[in-house]
């Protein structure tokens, strides 16, 4: 029996009835190969197909196999957060079930941990099997990490694919936030952070849990988790959209004195209130992205609910997050 510190290792899985056996056997190939001692914790994101009755039924034949079941879908983020908050491991290490990220590149992260770094980054040297749009979409996404956002250690490639040691995922589950880009919320917290690269694999099975509305649902999170430049954007505009007003009416003013046209006709007037108009919306919505978030973070409802526990203490199976015990 290894006895290595715990490992945690995370996975949020949606509708991935195809691919949890082969992660398993992969996983175990690897880990055991390093004579590592380790946890999976399957998240369920309340999948639709077998995902849940497969993952008991890799449970029911190794003990190191755990299950949270959520009440509904939550999203991949909040399944992050779900199983960092009942492991129990010394590391975490969180990867997606469709193998995408390969299990064979644990080792290398736990190699940059003992380097002290808090935060390892599998990050993407490639990616296989991906189309046109989602490699132009998710470049475009960490370049506004990057710049708008101002996480400029944001890989340029993106990763989805990290271990946090006992330390961060303490602090991790002290933040109260619920629309938030894990990654993202990562990058924030600092300690010191490194990085290790792999290629990321073509889809083993099953297609993406991602629908564009829900890409850039995260996309906006992203933003306004971190980053007030849009409203200071709205600030800006608006002083400008003032100053062209006031230009205006001093043009049409010294015009009619000097009476060179006396009247501008109806189509300037359309222009005017076309133009601050849509202004203003654009600046209202943005302006209300912020506040329903406010309100959501105010009702302070959970990030996930879980459903079902398998392999938890009795003291562990607190629905909506840590226990007083867990904490302990
Ligand atoms: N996932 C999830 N809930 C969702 C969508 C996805 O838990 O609502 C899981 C999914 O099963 C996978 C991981 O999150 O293990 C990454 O999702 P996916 O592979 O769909 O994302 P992509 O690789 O396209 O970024
Ligand atoms: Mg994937």
């Amino acid at each position: 029996m290894p006895n290595s510190p715990l490992l945690s290792v995370i996975t949020p899985a949606y509708e991935e009835e195809d691919n949890l056996h082969e992660m398993h056997e992969r996983l175990c190939r690897v880990l055991e190969g390093a004579n590592l001692s380790f946890e999976w914790i399957i998240v369920d994101d309340c999948s639709g197909d077998k995902t849940y009755a497969v993952a008991r039924e890799i449970a029911a034949g190794d003990p190191r196999v755990k299950i949270l079941r959520l009440a509904r879908n939550f999203g991949s983020h909040a399944a992050i957060l779900c199983g960092l908050s009942k492991c129990r491991g010394h590391n975490g290490v969180v990867m997606a079930a469709d193998l995408q990220d390969p299990p064979e590149a644990i080792p290398s992260l736990l190699e940059e941990r003992k380097n002290n770094a808090e935060i390892v980054w599998a990050v993407r040297e490639q990616r296989l099997g991906e189309s046109f749009f989602t490699l132009a979409s998710s470049r475009i996404f960490y370049w506004l990490m990057r710049t708008v956002v101002g996480l400029k250690n944001f890989p340029a490639n993106g990763a989805d694919f990290f271990l946090v040691s006992r330390k961060v995922i303490d602090v991790l589950m002290q933040f109260r936030e619920r629309n938030v880009n894990v990654f993202a919320l990562l990058m924030w917290i600092g300690y010191s952070q490194a990085q290790v690269t792999y290629d990321k694999q073509a889809r083993k099975s099953g297609r993406s849990g991602w629908t564009f509305r829900q890409k850039v649902s995260l996309l906006i999170d992203s933003i306004v988790s971190f980053s007030f430049a849009p409203v200071r954007l709205l600030a800006i505009m608006g002083i400008f959209t003032t100053f062209g007003g006031f230009i205006y009416a001093l043009t049409i003013t010294v015009r009619a004195m000097f009476g060179i046209i006396p009247v501008d006709g109806w189509s300037s007037l359309m222009v005017v209130v076309l133009l601050f108009g849509g202004a203003t919306l654009t600046m209202t919505g943005v302006l209300g992205e912020y506040v329903w978030r406010i309100l959501v973070e105010a009702r302070g409802r959970p990030a996930f609910i879980v459903d079902q526990f398998v392999g938890f203490e009795k003291d562990e199976q607190n629905p909506v997050g840590k226990t007083e015990s867990d904490r302990g």
